[in-house]
């Protein structure tokens, strides 16, 4: 073969290899398939870019992510924030709450669920025999939305996200989720629930049933809101949440 047919092969397989790194994430996971197993492992980081690949533990991958979510500015609620609301808890829970998105308390705070409603969450989460350090609770948006996005000293101002803003922001609670891998994911409300089911069923329809998202269980139930305001919704979300316990004990759902 010629020297000028070498050059050419070797030009070619470069330009092949290089189309096909820039192409989405290359997993090279670091023990095979039972992620269960290897949750507590450090993990290697996936890339889109040619950089070198970097071993971090889901902690650290978490407080990545976290330096990004603070500076973010995708959509207009990251202009009014006080403070980017990314999560707290354990970074290989088991369980994941996901909420809508922050209120004025945890705009003010700086973390998720720490309002009247977060209270009766902490509530239910120790009912279960958890506690909020060894579970995770986020939100599906990371931002305040404000009514009045002018004033967010302004008590009464909150409104559920845009479906736009859930769909905007959505992908940092997907890189949440794939960096701790909870057994279960618990959605609260409404909108979260429609958000990551795709659905445009009542609360009241969806709560209760066990779907999956991205392949790991999810169970939407009532936001504790909606407990405040109606006690009597109460006893669904225990039946939910004794699903929840029953799976967590036994693997079966
Ligand atoms: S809500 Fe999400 S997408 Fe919008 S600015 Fe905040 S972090 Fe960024």
């Amino acid at each position: 073969m010629k020297q000028s047919e070498y050059l050419k092969i070797l030009s070619l397989s470069k330009r092949t290899l290089e189309e096909y790194l820039n192409w989405g994430e290359i997993e090279i996971p670091k023990m095979p398939i039972d992620k269960r197993s290897s949750k507590e492992e450090s993990v290697k980081t996936f890339s889109k870019k040619k950089q070198p690949e970097s071993v971090l533990s889901p902690k650290e991958m978490l407080e990545t992510l976290k330096r990004t979510i603070d500076s973010c500015k995708e959509c207009s609620l990251g202009n009014s924030r006080l403070n980017a609301v990314i999560g707290v808890g354990s970074p290989t829970a088991d369980l994941m709450f996901v909420g809508e998105g922050p209120g004025f308390d945890e705009d003010h705070k700086g973390e998720p669920f720490v309002g009247k409603a977060g209270q009766l969450l902490t509530k239910i989460i120790e009912a279960m025999g958890y506690t909020r350090e060894n579970v995770y609770i986020t939100n599906i948006v990371k931002c305040h939305p404000m009514i009045d996005p002018i004033n967010p000293e302004k008590r009464s101002n909150d409104r559920p996200p845009t479906p736009l803003e859930m769909e905007t922001c959505k992908h940092y609670l997907d890189e949440q989720i794939k960096i701790i891998k909870p057994k279960i994911i618990i959605t609260l409300g409404a909108s979260s629930a429609k958000c990551l089911l795709y659905s445009e069923e009542s609360i009241s329809k969806i709560r209760g049933v066990v779907k999956e998202y991205k392949g790991i269980k999810l169970m939407a139930t009532y936001h504790p809101a909606a407990l405040l305001r109606n006690p009597s919704l109460k006893k669904f979300v225990w039946d939910d949440m004794k699903r929840v316990m029953h799976y967590l004990d036994t693997g079966e759902i």
